[in-house]
């Protein structure tokens, strides 16, 4: 279009035409190629103007992708941190309650599987102040009084939830 409106120019200039009409003609041609050229520079700025924008907000979210990944990673490492170290645990407990498991008769070993696989995973209670840490239900005054009869090897359950008591000095005897 440039060209053309050049050409048109140059034409203009060299005086080969002389018909006042083809003059007005080409005058008339060259404004209007003057004018689209003008509306189409305002489209291609507008254009870089809306790819200006575009562009500010793919760093935008790129920067926000950016930062949620670093925040999943590092959530992750601290997951993969904490998986080790209760697998470390779990290692040990087992080693010590295989050491314990040895030591403990095979008939109350066997009663306390059995109540720990009822009692969802707790088979033996605490007798703390005079309360069962099973079920925590504080045990009467008879039943206190059995316990404290008891001898110190005996095995005592609980009359609620059937765990085996396991005294201490705590207990509140
Ligand atoms: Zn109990």
């Amino acid at each position: 279009m440039r060209q053309r409106a050049a050409r048109d120019q140059q034409r203009l200039d060299s005086g080969a035409v002389t018909s006042p009409k083809d003059l007005e003609n080409l005058q008339h041609e060259i404004a209007s190629l003057a004018k689209r050229q003008g509306d189409l520079e305002d489209v291609v700025l507008e254009i870089m103007e809306r790819r200006e924008s575009a562009q500010e907000r793919v760093a935008e979210l790129t920067g926000r992708v950016t930062s949620v990944q670093s925040k999943t990673d590092d959530a992750m490492a601290r997951r993969d941190a904490a998986t080790e170290s209760l697998d470390s645990e779990i290692a040990t407990a087992t080693k010590e309650r295989e050491v314990i498991a040895a030591s403990v008769p095979a008939d109350l070993l066997k009663l306390y599987d059995k109540l720990r696989a009822q009692q969802g995973g707790v088979g033996a209670a605490r007798l703390y102040q005079r309360r069962c840490e099973g079920c925590r239900l504080e045990l009467n005054i008879t039943e206190v009084n059995e316990v404290k009869a008891a001898a110190r090897d005996a095995v005592l359950r609980c009359e609620n939830c059937r765990r085996i008591l396991v005294r201490t000095s705590e207990s509140g005897l």
